[in-house]
């Protein structure tokens, strides 16, 4: 199992790319959410759309979803876009169940219910697998695990986010926070039972409260930073993670190998 960041960019990060990953495992690879600037970041890796097999979307954000009219019209109508007996495919989607109509209504459908003579759904495109209530998914034999984070709060209501957890087959546990603001409260239990924690981290002067920050992270114990990676970052200088007690700060394109 092969684990790389795409990009490790903030929202609004004009390097390094959205955090997106990819994740390869029997040759079959699942991208991580697909921001707006998804078709550069593969580029950057070497990767096509036909190097693709699943997507999983962890929330609703552009830098997590701008992308998806991308995979959409550039699966349905690439050609080479086939299974290996050449008959024609679709990326499977793994999404939360409350997710996927605001997905289609709020995010994709201006762009994508547009087709010359059809009508379209989500599932014109991707062969949805909606998660549901604690919700998980398998990947060519792996299970993930959807954690809620606390990532902002939507007319009185949490909004749906979702990161994610996984056993590696080298028996690493991963926990992958998405987007989360620092609420060590509600996720510390997957930080103790984690090997390995990647989370996203904001830098600056400035905190825009719905992200954890460098400064916030600090607070934590150290045996829990010792295994946090560090990504999502906006663009600027960034303090030394290593002296902080922190395993990095992934780099755009890093690769980590879970085989
Ligand atoms: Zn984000
Ligand atoms: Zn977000």
């Amino acid at each position: 199992m092969k684990f790389q960041f795409l990009g490790v960019g903030g929202a609004f990060a004009r390097e390094n790319f959205h955090s997106n990953m990819v994740l390869s495992l029997n040759g079959k690879r699942l991208l991580i959410d697909a921001g707006g600037d998804i078709r550069f970041s593969l580029a950057a890796a070497g990767l096509k759309l036909t190097d693709l097999h699943a997507v999983y979307v962890s929330h609703l954000h552009g830098d997590h979803v701008g992308g998806m009219e991308y995979l959409a019209l550039g699966t349905k109508f690439n050609p080479a876009f086939v299974d290996d007996a050449g008959a024609k495919r679709k990326l499977k989607l793994f999404i939360k169940s409350n997710m996927a109509r605001d997905l289609w209504n709020n995010v994709m459908r201006g762009g994508t219910a547009t087709i010359q003579g059809e009508v379209n759904t989500l599932d014109t495109f991707f062969d949805v697998k909606k998660c549901g209530h604690n919700g998980k998914f398998t990947f060519e034999g792996t299970n993930f695990l959807l954690v809620q984070t606390v990532h902002y709060v939507n007319d009185r209501e949490l909004a749906p986010s979702y990161g994610l957890f996984w056993q590696a087959p080298n028996g690493q546990k991963v926990f992958l926070t998405t987007d989360t603001q620092f609420a060590p409260a509600s996720i510390v239990t997957f930080y103790k039972q984690a090997d390995i924690v990647f989370h996203d981290c904001e830098i600056g002067p400035f905190k825009s409260g719905v992200h954890a920050h460098f400064t916030d992270l600090c607070t934590l114990p150290v045996e829990l930073r010792a295994k946090m990676w560090l990504y999502h970052y906006n663009d600027g200088d960034k303090l030394d993670a290593v002296e902080h007690g922190f395993a990095g700060w992934v780099k755009q394109g890093q690769e980590f190998d879970f085989s």
